[in-house]
């Protein structure tokens, strides 16, 4: 079958200087990684025609299909706090969107896909290793739960892509709610562009904030989701490791997997990204980082807020001081789902923190010692197991107190606790295997990730924390 994606693109509907109009640079030899069948069939798209020649050949950007409108979108950002006037998709091309089986318009965006105006000093593409960890970490956010960009698809392109060594090229298929940032915000506030922003702000209402009217309901939505965001990957001892503002996605979606990690043991100030010298994106500070970066959105909307200007500048502050109660509410209920706790009580926010504490102290491992909550197993993962019975001893008594069996119990604690997240050196292992050509470690990791909540006895490797030597202490801002 021919393929036929139902392109309607509406970015590229907005004024010219939102983007610059380009097709994506073909590569050598295109060839097929995985194409992801599930997610192609939400899109209404046919998953045999992708993985066809034809197909292959667009996912690699060396056709453009019938539809689509490419083009590299223009932004701004705080990078590590400092101010970069002008960012853009420097290694990334928007196809176009398509409404999906839910009636939810997605981005199809090629990333790896060549230079574009945008790419500064870089060469637009990008190698094997970040494209594989993409796909399995989004994929994987995905199955726990969590909003984020999802992959589409993985092709190699035949060419060598030169980082510290040569390295096999790839492009991965992104495909999101859409790819509008903070940043792109910063870009028209900054040069003071009100008709753009008026106009993004409309945009960005129509596709992920049907009820808001005006730009201050836009900020409030955003700070909604995000803030529920957040909270979830902490409940996930998630990291993102490059909460820049042009990382920070308008439709509440974790976007742009870079140097991030699930962490293997708990510790509450780590940090992965080996250019986060300050520990400034590290697990504890994620939501005050947000805060932040929710500032820089709330600035820059200021102008079109349709308010002089004190009373613009005085409901974005009282929109963005509300984050830390929302933040909260959902922290506490992540938390309190994670300790079997259905039932709220005063005292629980303390009950978790006590826990997270003798976690830290103990050096246990975050996903592991929640999912053995009440088993024998849990004690085992404290470098000093008394202190954790004496938790241990309140918290069951905590428990006795809410109605449900134990067995029910136990059923709504593995649906809030992963039995298995992507680890970083089970990452780094599927690509050193699949750099060699192996992809079969890549594919068995999709696979066990795809139902994170459910133990697979035949998977149990993939639990384990890494031993000293397969540590991964830092990871790049892979490109
Ligand atoms: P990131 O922090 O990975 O989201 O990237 C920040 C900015 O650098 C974005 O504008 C990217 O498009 C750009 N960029 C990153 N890697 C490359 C690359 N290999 N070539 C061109 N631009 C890049
Ligand atoms: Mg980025």
């Amino acid at each position: 079958m021919a393929l036929d994606i139902p392109f309607d693109n509406s970015y590229g509907r907005l004024p010219d200087r939102f983007y610059t109009r380009m097709a994506p640079a073909p590569v050598r030899q295109p060839g097929l990684i995985k194409v992801n069948h599930a997610l192609a069939e939400a899109l209404g798209l046919d998953p045999a025609a992708l993985e066809s020649a034809e197909g292959v050949a667009v996912l690699a950007g060396n056709a453009v299909p019938e539809g689509a409108d490419p083009l590299a979108q223009v932004y701004a950002g705080h990078q590590f706090g400092g101010w970069s006037p002008q960012l853009g998709d420097g290694r990334a091309i928007l196809l176009g969107e398509v409404v999906d089986r839910d009636g939810v318009r997605r981005d199809i965006q090629l990333k790896g896909s060549g230079p574009t105006p945008y790419s500064r000093m870089g060469d637009g593409r990008a190698w094997l290793g970040p494209v594989l960890r993409e796909y399995i970490v989004s994929e994987a956010m995905h199955a726990l739960g969590v909003p984020t960009t999802r992959a589409l698809a993985a092709v190699s392109t035949g060419e060598i892509v030169l980082r510290e060594r040569p390295l096999p090229g790839a492009v991965l298929t992104r495909v999101a709610a859409s790819h509008i940032r903070v940043g792109t915000f910063q870009y028209f506030a900054a040069r003071q562009d009100e008709e753009a922003l008026g106009a993004l702000v409309q945009h960005a209402i129509a596709r992920h904030y049907p009820g808001a009217e005006t730009a201050l309901d836009l900020l409030d939505g955003v700070i909604a989701r995000q803030a529920a965001l957040v909270a979830t990957w902490l409940g996930l001892g998630f990291i993102h490791g490059v909460m820049n503002t042009d990382n920070t996605s308008i439709s509440g979606e974790t976007i742009d997997y870079g140097p991030c990690a699930y962490m293997d043991t708990y510790s509450p100030g780590k940090v992965f990204s080996s250019i986060d010298h300050g520990g400034r994106y590290a697990y504890n500070r994620q939501p005050d980082i947000m805060v932040w970066n929710l500032a820089q959105l709330a600035t820059a909307l200021l102008p079109v807020m349709g308010m002089e200007r004190e009373a613009a500048i005085e409901a974005a502050t009282a929109s963005v001081h509300r984050f830390p109660e929302l933040f909260g509410q959902t922290w506490l209920r992540v938390f309190r789902a994670k300790l079997g706790l259905a039932v709220a009580e005063d005292g629980d926010a303390d009950l978790i923190q006590s826990l997270m504490d003798r976690m830290a102290a103990g050096q246990a491992d975050f996903t592991n010692t929640f999912r053995a909550l009440g088993t024998e197993k849990a004690r085992d993962q404290f470098v000093d197991p008394a202190a954790f019975d004496t938790w241990d001893e309140v918290w069951r008594a905590r428990l006795s107190r809410e109605g449900a069996t134990p067995e029910d119990r136990r059923d709504a604690r593995d649906a809030a606790n992963p039995w298995v997240i992507p680890r970083n050196h089970r990452i780094e292992e599927a690509i050193g295997a699949a750099v060699n050509g192996d992809f079969a470690p890549f594919e068995r990791l999709l696979e066990v990730l795809a139902r994170p909540y459910a133990e697979q006895a035949d998977a149990a490797h993939l639990t384990r924390p890494p031993n000293a030597d397969e540590a991964v202490l830092q990871t790049f801002c892979g490109t």
